[in-house]
């Protein structure tokens, strides 16, 4: 089958300036619009209208569009006998950089060192009421490791997939996957030919929603630039710079040298050909939505379906590089507040717990805005710190969100780049990003 959509390769090659025009507009918008004005919320209702709708089409997606990908890789997969060793990469990479992360937000929070400041007592003072914290970051955690294990085998599998409990269904998809390699004659020609179909419309459909992606852009982000404002930013810009610097070191400096002498892949290029899936995880802050754009990109860049269909929707769920480095800084920041204001000492084996609870927890974070908040909780739990401080870095949070998903999926990326590259698919060959504009089906790639 072959994908015929000519106007909308043409419109593809353009489409990541399109995304970005909107990010400079929607930035604009928030210098000119002021919450609580006429106007204001005019441009608000507006902006959360759109971008709901948006964010629904990408969500419609991930379920047939991941459980057609995991179903699809993990046969070829068996077919090949290479589940286990896919396997056995994917794990240890997502491990390496999760360390890598902590590491690099542990340095950049200690060098730096945001809480050590005058402004401290007037930041505790700023704290706002501990239930609205609560109520947000309710129903963001996937639960403690225990909890984790027991989701992922779903009672009931439409149950696991209208929750979308990402999990659950790679589960579902696994086995699924691993005996549909089993069946012979024309029945596995039939089930292999229907699970290619379902995948090929979802990314279709994908590339079609994405064609909305300037105006869902444009209103997401215009929502988080109005509601956010400068001032809401000042008292904490050396927090936030700390948090952007270390996650633009992992981004820019740590992945692309594992891309380049780990996986042997151009940095440059690839980052080019996925610049697609990370716009629109800055974008929508969620990792889950991004999912149908992250596959078609790793796709269109040369990766096989063989190894996208483990690997991304797995990093999607426990794959958190960003989420990692991020719980780490805030929850050391916090403590450098208390020292500063109270003279609570942190000691270093309390560091030591932290690093080690971020990155335990990350792996239980789902893939949606604000969900590292919950896990934040839990770690100030754990090592003695007053939970309500978290309040502290909520004016910022969604902020900083955008920017570590964009984070999280570009590890993902990068680490099916290096595994695709290690199991013989020809990433440098894929060497045009319009990509979208293969004649071939998708699932060919
Ligand atoms: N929003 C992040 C994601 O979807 C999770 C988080 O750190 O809050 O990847």
């Amino acid at each position: 089958m072959a994908i015929s959509e000519n106007s909308a390769m043409q419109m593809d090659k353009t489409l990541h300036w399109q995304i970005l025009g909107a990010l400079v507009l929607a930035a604009i918008c928030g210098f000119i619009f002021e919450p609580n004005t006429a106007i204001g919320n005019g441009v608000l209702n507006v902006f959360d209208f759109v971008g709901g709708l948006f964010l629904n089409a990408l969500k419609m997606i991930v379920v047939p569009l991941i459980i057609s990908t995991i179903i699809l890789g993990i046969a070829n997969m068996a077919k090949q006998d290479s589940f286990g060793r896919v396997g056995a990469k994917t794990v240890g990479f997502y491990l390496l950089t999760g360390i890598l992360a902590v590491i690099s937000g542990l340095l950049f929070v200690n060098i730096l060192q945001p809480g050590v400041t005058d402004n401290a007592p007037q930041l505790v003072a700023g704290i706002g009421d501990t239930t609205s914290i609560m109520e947000r970051v309710e129903g963001r955690s996937t639960g403690d490791l225990i909890a984790i294990i027991e989701r992922a085998i779903p009672a009931n599998i439409f149950q696991a997939a209208s929750e979308t409990q990402l999990l659950a269904l790679i589960f579902v998809g696994v086995v699924f996957g691993y005996f549909m390699s089993k069946l012979t004659g024309s029945i596995a020609d039939t089930m292999t030919n229907f699970w290619t179909g379902v995948h090929d419309v979802m990314i279709m459909i994908t590339l079609w929603i994405m064609r909305f992606a300037p105006v869902g852009v444009l209103a997401l982000v215009g929502v988080v630039a109005i509601r956010s404002g400068w001032d809401a930013f000042q008292p904490l810009l050396t927090f936030a710079l700390t948090v952007l610097l270390a996650l633009a070191f992992h981004f820019a400096v740590v992945l692309p040298l594992l891309l380049k002498f780990v996986g042997g892949v151009n940095p440059l290029a690839y980052y080019a050909k996925v610049s697609r899936a990370q716009l629109t995880a800055f974008s929508t802050a969620s990792s889950s939505a991004t999912l149908p754009v992250t596959i078609r990109s790793a796709e269109s860049a040369g990766v096989s379906n063989r190894v996208t269909g483990f690997v991304l929707p797995l990093g999607a769920t426990v794959n958190m590089d960003g989420t990692a480095l991020y719980e780490c800084v805030v929850v050391i920041f916090i403590a450098q507040i208390l020292a500063t204001t109270a003279g609570v000492e942190f000691t270093l084996m309390q560091q030591l717990t932290v690093v080690l609870l971020a990155l335990l927890t990350s792996i239980g974070v789902a893939g949606v805005p604000a969900a590292s908040l919950v896990a934040i909780t839990l770690i100030l739990t754990a090592v003695g710190l007053p939970v309500e401080f978290i309040g502290i870095v909520l004016a910022v949070d969604r902020i900083l969100d955008m920017c570590r998903t964009a984070v999280n999926v570009t590890s993902d990326l990068s680490i099916t780049a290096i595994i695709a590259q290690s199991e013989g698919d020809d990433l440098e060959a894929a060497n045009d990003d319009s990509a979208n504009v293969s004649e071939e089906s998708p699932s060919a790639a």
